[in-house]
């Protein structure tokens, strides 16, 4: 399905009083995540446009999904069932300038938010590197941008609203359930349906995007930490070519005590003239304003403009969260498989994260830097090469992020992330059946847990 005919569907959705069983039966064509690469299991999709409609449908369904705005590669999002969308539910709640607080509906997009938060007077500490993802989706799998001292986009959640498995409403904070809260917030989709979500916000702020060329492979080995600290949030752009990282991004923020001076070299690369894409020979048209010109926070944060088709378009994507005391030995580890690598490659980028405790996130207690791989669109030949660096990656404990594509094994995830059993017993509590299972969390997360939905007549259908 294309993203007219989605767009297509979602409207007919809307005409729609409460929910309606959407056109995918009517329409020859199937229902695919953003990138193609996934044709979803069923183009059952039901839409929601009021709470008591989802928690209607999540009763009378034995199997379900939410879906948001579709951008993960690989099955996390996937049903063989029903998908429900809460893409109507897109306004905003509650704008509580004392407390900081934003409360939106589950629906709502970056893309939607930011604009309304930056002419009410605030902003979000950071973004991903594009506005159209859903904030409820991109929160659920760890979504992040860069910045050593910023934490993913799930970090901002302090509250969220979710309906379980049951029909019931939950509500958990910061504040007040610290343990189910932080269990709860990069859920993966598997304990519920996030209604609502309370986000941090701050005074709105003006930055300033700078690109610099051709930064020499020493440089990251000598001077890894203050590149990754010379800025709010700094990206390292390159095709493991030539000892060079090809492009810095670099995004500033315009207070004095954090502007970055944007000298003509920067640790031997070269200040930009004009404005790049992360791969320089396609056009920067869809990329935000870079050579320091001035704008708002969430026109400078994302590496692409709303309204233009992010990225390359047609590609895959993989990443791996590496801790930050082993930053550099892990970089240095996927250079020398460059002559593997390059090939199948359109850009490689570097982020920094802080840490956060959140249990399934990949930064839980742990500041990291993320090795992130856009690839050409060839799943044969990239689905060889990711155990490939994922063995090279091993000895760090990499982590690879939930909505992208990875071969590491269950076995060894359960051994990365230490809150798994927790978790696994938080959504035993809010979705004793396994109604928002799929094969990807049956595999990834729920296979190993012994005795967990043991009773499930289908489990042993999926997959292993
Ligand atoms: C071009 C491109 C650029 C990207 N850039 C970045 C980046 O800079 N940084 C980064 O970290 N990632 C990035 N990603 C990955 C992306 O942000 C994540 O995969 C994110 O989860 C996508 O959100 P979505 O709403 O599209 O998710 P979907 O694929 O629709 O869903 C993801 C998961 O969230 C669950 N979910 C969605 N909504 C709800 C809800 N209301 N309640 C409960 N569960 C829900 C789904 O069930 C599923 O498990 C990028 C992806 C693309 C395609």
């Amino acid at each position: 399905m294309n993203k007219r005919a989605f767009i297509r569907i979602f409207a007919a959705a809307m005409a729609s009083p409460v929910f309606s069983p959407l056109l995918g039966r009517a329409s020859a064509a199937k229902l695919e995540n953003w990138a193609g690469n996934l044709e979803y299991g069923t183009d059952e999709l039901f839409s929601a446009s009021s709470l008591d409609a989802v928690r209607s449908r999540v009763r009378e369904q034995s199997k379900l999904k939410v879906l948001g705005t579709r951008h993960c590669f690989n099955n996390i999002a996937d049903s063989k069932n029903s998908f429900l969308s809460l893409k109507t539910m897109d306004d905003v709640v509650a704008l509580d300038p004392a407390a900081h607080t934003v409360t939106i509906h589950a629906g709502m997009t970056y893309g939607q938010l930011c604009p309304y938060l930056d002419a009410k007077g605030f902003a979000l500490h950071n973004l991903a590197s594009l506005p159209h993802i859903s904030v409820a989706g991109a929160c659920s799998t760890a979504t992040h941008g860069s910045g050593e001292k910023n934490g993913n986009l799930s970090t901002a959640v302090s509250a969220l609203e979710m309906v379980t498995a049951a029909g019931d409403l939950v509500i958990l904070s910061r504040a007040k359930d610290a343990d189910a809260f932080h269990g709860a917030v990069v859920g993966l989709g598997a304990l519920g349906v996030i209604t609502k979500l309370t986000l941090d916000i701050q005074p709105t702020y003006k930055m300033r995007q700078y690109v610099y060329e051709n930064l020499p492979l020493s440089a990251v080995k000598d001077h890894f930490d203050a590149i990754e600290s010379s800025a709010y949030s700094v990206s390292l752009f390159t095709d493991w070519q030539k000892q060079r990282i090809n492009e810095v991004w670099i995004k500033s923020r315009e207070e004095k005590e954090q502007a970055f001076d944007a000298t003509p070299e920067f640790y031997g690369a070269t200040r930009a003239t004009k404005n790049l894409h992360p791969i320089a020979e396609l056009s920067a048209e869809n990329c935000t304003e870079q050579m320091g010109v001035p704008g708002p926070w969430y026109e400078r944060l994302p590496h692409f403009r709303m309204g233009f088709t992010p990225s390359a378009g047609k590609e895959l994507q993989s990443e791996y969260f590496v801790p930050r005391q082993h930053a550099v030995e892990a970089i240095l580890a996927v250079e020398r498989l460059r002559d593997q690598v390059s090939p199948h490659l359109l850009i490689t980028e570097i982020r920094a994260i802080a840490a956060d405790q959140l249990w399934m996130s990949p930064c839980f207690e742990q500041p990291c830097v993320t090795i992130h791989f856009t690839w050409k669109p060839d799943w044969p030949a990239v689905s060889k090469l990711l155990p490939v660096i994922e063995k090279e990656l091993a000895p760090f404990h990499a982590r690879p992020h939930w909505g992208k594509l990875f071969t590491t094994s269950p076995t060894e995830l359960k051994a990365i992330y230490k809150k798994m059993p927790e978790f696994v017993e938080l959504s035993k509590k809010y979705d004793p059946q396994g109604k928002f299972h799929n094969e990807f969390l049956n595999k990834n997360i729920f296979r190993n847990q012994r005795g967990v939905f043991r009773k499930l007549g289908d489990e042993s259908k999926f997959p292993v």
